[in-house]
């Protein structure tokens, strides 16, 4: 009612003033402004709303859907007891668990522990990203967070549930270290008002809330956030080990008809450091690939092509000359030779077929997952990454530059040799190495493992010419090839 009169004695008034020859125009561009500020306010609010029509009354993922992750699963069944037992934890006085913090990289599967906690607690599900909260406009992220909480004690009632789960994504957008913003003080409101909202949390309510959190990145949190009693639980949830992985393909092949001699373990095996996201879409893609060839059932081919294009990009139909081929085959030929030299049994296959920013690559079969490595393995590593690159130079006369992301990757390994105190420098401090100190002693790793590997080529030519010839003709070799062709005494 207020509205009208006052939109309507507004109207009278610039009509007054217009007839009186007074300029309004500065009066008229003010109240401009202050409707589209207004107009966006509502549309945060509308935003949040739609953000809160996310709730999933009740997720539909148990703790068994999800793969590995044994210790993040038990940790976060234990801390959810309070939940479930809330009478024996108050007889107790035991102050009840506000927050969860889960920590990992991305694709781990944390959005899916945060779902499985509301299924196996029987919780209302809210879901936010910190994203949501991040707004140019003073106060809006805040009242956004006062909409969320209200939001899952509100759904908790109307479903008739005693709990209710907030899971918040990215939450290192909303909560970085306060202070370090430009536009600092909306960000430290928005996060002074998520600790107000856990600091209300008690057992006297009649919904309990729980706030689960996610991050990749928990060195950017504001350190109020993970004191006790706010996020004082921090559960870890790394990258699948090879158990891990066998079980997380083994539930995304569930509804997929595979191959008789499907080995998943195999495939398990070959996926170091695949998260439990890239191990889906590798099941995906194999039956896309059955699909396209009109089989009825995956294949292990078609897993180890999957495998492949997760990896390293669609294969391409890019058309290469044929000195490019030949140069590729025996940079590609270089390092399968090196590696099975050094690590026999190491390849498992090498191709000159390009994919993504490849041109050609060999594919490793790593026997099992390496957390340690020491300092004769970092060594091979190096040496097979300079492979390519000598081979290019013995056959062909000169190198080229498809050995670049080759060198990076050597030199990588070179300074985490030198930082974890593998080189000729002994314990050192990274801060304490000088750049030029650092170079000399990266470029001596080096060159000593390029003479070792020019070494080794030089003496084995007819096998690096063999081997370069076959894959210009075969374009992809299996490793048992590879062992073969070395295994005949005649070429060396
Ligand atoms: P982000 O940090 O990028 O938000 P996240 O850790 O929250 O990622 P999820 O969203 O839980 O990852 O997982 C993405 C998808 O990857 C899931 O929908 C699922 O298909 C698959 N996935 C990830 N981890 C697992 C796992 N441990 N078991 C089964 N599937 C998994």
């Amino acid at each position: 009612m207020v509205k009208p009169i006052a939109l309507g004695a507004g109207i009278g008034l610039l009509t007054f003033l217009a007839v009186n020859r007074v300029d309004i125009w500065p009066v008229v561009l003010v109240i401009g402004l202050g409707g589209v500020l207004y107009a966006s306010g509502i549309t945060g609010r509308l935003n949040l709303a739609s953000g809160q029509r996310r709730q999933a009354s009740l997720p539909n993922i148990e703790f068994s859907d999800i793969g590995g992750q044994n210790t993040a699963k038990s940790e976060l069944q234990e801390a959810l007891e309070a939940l479930r037992r809330p009478q024996a934890y108050a007889a107790l006085g035991i102050r009840p668990l506000k927050g969860i913090l889960l920590i990992g990289p991305p694709g781990t599967g944390k959005t899916l522990l945060a779902k499985a906690a509301a299924h196996y607690t029987q919780a209302a599900f809210v879901f936010a990203s910190g994203s949501e909260f991040v707004e140019m406009y003073a106060g809006v992220g805040a009242q956004r967070v006062r909409q969320l909480f209200q939001a899952a004690r509100n759904s908790a009632k109307k479903e008739g549930r005693g709990s209710a789960i907030i899971f918040i994504d990215e939450i290192e957008v909303m909560a970085g270290k306060r202070g370090q913003h430009q536009s600092h003080l909306e960000y430290d409101q928005t996060l002074n008002q998520l600790l107000v909202e856990m600091d209300g949390i008690t057992t006297e309510e009649d919904v309990q809330v729980l706030v689960m959190a996610a991050t990749n990145r928990a060195d950017l949190l504001d350190q109020a956030l993970t004191r006790p009693g706010r996020f004082d639980r921090v559960v870890r949830v790394d990258l699948p080990d090879r158990e891990g992985r066998r079980r997380i393909l083994e539930l995304h092949t569930r509804n997929k008809p595979l191959a008789p001699g499907v080995d998943l373990d195999a495939v398990a095996r070959e996926t170091f450091g695949l998260s439990g996201a890239h191990l889906e879409s590798v099941c995906n893609e194999a039956a896309i690939l059955a699909l396209r060839e009109g089989q009825t059932a995956i294949s292990s081919d078609h897993f180890q092509s999957s495998v492949d294009k997760v990896l390293l990009g669609e294969k391409l139909d890019r058309q290469l000359r044929e000195q490019e081929i030949r140069r590729v085959a025996v940079h590609e030929g270089g390092h399968a030779l090196v590696s099975e030299w050094l690590v026999p049994g190491s390849v498992s296959s090498v191709t000159i077929a390009p994919r993504g920013m490849a041109l050609g690559f060999v594919r490793q079969a790593p026997a099992d997952d390496r957390l340690l490595e020491t300092e004769a393995e970092l060594r091979h590593d190096i040496c097979v990454c300079l492979a390519g690159s000598a081979a290019e130079r013995l056959l062909l006369g000169e190198a080229s530059t498809g050995a670049t992301s080759d060198f990076e990757k050597a030199w990588e390994i070179a300074r985490r040799m030198i930082f974890a105190g593998l080189s000729e420098l002994g314990i050192v401090q990274e801060e304490a190495v000088s750049a030029d100190v650092l170079y000399q002693t990266v470029h001596r790793i080096m060159e000593r493992e390029r003479d070792r590997v020019e070494g080794f080529l030089q003496s084995r030519a007819p096998w690096l010419e063999t081997l370069a010839s076959r894959l210009v003709a075969e374009e992809t070799l299996d490793g048992n090839s590879v062992r073969q062709l070395m295994a005949q005494p005649g070429i060396a």
